[in-house]
Parts: structure tokens; sequence; C-alpha cells
């Protein structure tokens, strides 16, 4: 994807210019840049991110556990927010980051796209140092044991679409043994195919809401249904018989 210029050019016209120790500015923010991708590149990164996030998730239920004084409602109640509230920002990151203006993870992102078998993760203690962030600013308006309850929801939200988009991605065979992945992978699959549809991975909620969803059989329908609109009236009559919208239908449900 090239990088667009017009959007960007009155702020990079302000940035200083010149050189610093002889290396000109430009030159010190693309060598950065150069090593920040090379770490999200990495499949060590990759692992170890993997492993320090699950063991963020356990940290926050501890905490959570040790903290929390009060009903158990209370505390279900804050562990389910922080799920359905990684659903939304699930959608919310991949629309408008990882597909929005141009980016060192805009970047990454399209290439995933291109290599949907590379392993890229965001960089080092990234995921865990926002997490605890967050829950730094939970603590203001819920007690410190809510605020962990409703982190560790957030947290194994993530965790979860690590998780599914790396079995999505490396272990397909895997996806009929849980029921419901099946739909989530093919809606991901039409997504790597369409680029602006289907941005949940761990849900289809949000792609419902924000109308950017598009699973499969509508897809097919609807190529059909243009197909067929094409179609002069006498030999869709004479089709009826065989292949014809129907078929387009039976195929769409198919698979
Ligand atoms: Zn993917
Ligand atoms: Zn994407």
């Amino acid at each position: 994807m090239s990088e667009p210029v017009s959007r960007y050019s009155r702020g990079r016209s302000l940035e200083p210019s010149g050189t610093l120790a002889g290396v000109s500015v430009d030159a010190r923010r693309a060598s950065v840049r150069s090593r920040l991708e090379q770490v999200i590149y990495s499949p060590a990164n990759y692992w170890i991110m993997l492993v320090v996030d699950l063991a963020g998730a356990a940290a926050f239920l501890a905490l959570g556990v040790r903290l929390f004084e009060g009903d158990h409602t209370v505390a279900a109640l804050a562990v389910g927010t922080g799920l359905v509230s990684w659903s939304g920002l699930e959608y919310a990151v991949h629309r408008w980051v990882l597909h929005g203006a141009p980016s060192v993870v805009q970047r990454t992102h399209a290439r995933h796209h291109r290599e949907p078998a590379a392993l890229i993760s965001a960089p080092l203690l990234l995921s865990t140092s926002i997490a605890f962030g967050l829950w730094a600013a939970l603590c203001v308006p819920l007690t410190a044991g809510t605020a962990a309850f409703a982190m560790f929801g957030l947290y194994a939200g993530y965790n979860g679409y690590v998780v599914l988009h790396h079995i999505q991605h490396h272990y397909p065979a895997l996806v009929p043994l849980v029921p419901g992945l099946r739909a989530l992978e093919r809606a991901h699959l039409v997504h790597h195919q369409r680029y602006i549809v289907n941005y949940g991975v761990t849900s289809t909620w949000w792609d419902h809401v924000f109308a950017s969803d598009a699973e499969p059989g509508r897809l097919r329908r609807a190529r059909a249904e243009r197909r067929q609109a094409a179609v002069p009236v006498l030999h869709v009559a004479s089709s009826l018989g065989g292949t014809d919208r129907q078929d387009g239908t039976a195929h769409a449900t198919s698979q």
C-alpha cells in the first residue's frame, strides 16, 4: 500500500529539519520506525507476547480475587462488562486504527493481509502496559477489585482474539471442533478477501451494528442477484428448471 502524501505533507513541513550529529532527522525517525517494525515482525516477540498476555490476564484475575470485597454478582458483572467491552474495542481498533490513517500499526496490519501466516504482534509489553494503565484509570471510579475483574474480562477477551486469530490462520483444522468458530472463520476469510468488511474477529455483533458485515452466503446471494438482473427475462424463464437464482441460494448455504 503506497503511503499517501497529500493529507500529511503539511504536518511534515512543520517538522524540524536539518541534521543531528550528522544524521538527518528523517533518517533517525526512519531508523527508529524500522527497529520498531523489526520487533513487531519478530516471531520471538510474537511468542513471548502470547505468554505475557496470558500471564497478564491471570494476574488481573488474581488481583480481583485478592482485592474484591462484595457480591459475587458484581464481580461476574464486571468480568462480563470487560469481555463485551473487548469486542467493541477489537472492532474499533481493527476498523479505525489498523485499517485507518497511515501509521506503523496500519502498515503492519496491511502486511498481515499480504502475508496471513506471518507471525506479527504488538511490540513487547505494549498490551501489558496499556492494560495496567487502564486498570489504574478504572480504579478512580471503581474499587481496585472491581476494576481488576473488569480488566480480567477485557484482557481475557484480547487473549481470546489472539488465540482465535492464530487458530484461524495456522490451525484451521481445529475450527470445526468448537461450535460457532466456523462462522467466525468464514467471516474473517471474507475480511481478508474484501478488506473493508467483517472487522470483528471474536464476534460479529459490531459489524451488524455498524453495517460492515458481509457473510459469505449473503455475498454469493448478492452476486447471484446481480447476475440475474443482468440476464434477459426470457433466458431467466428458460433456466428456472436448472441452475438459477434458487441454485445461487443453495450454494450460499451449503458451505
Ligand atoms: Zn487475519
Ligand atoms: Zn484487517
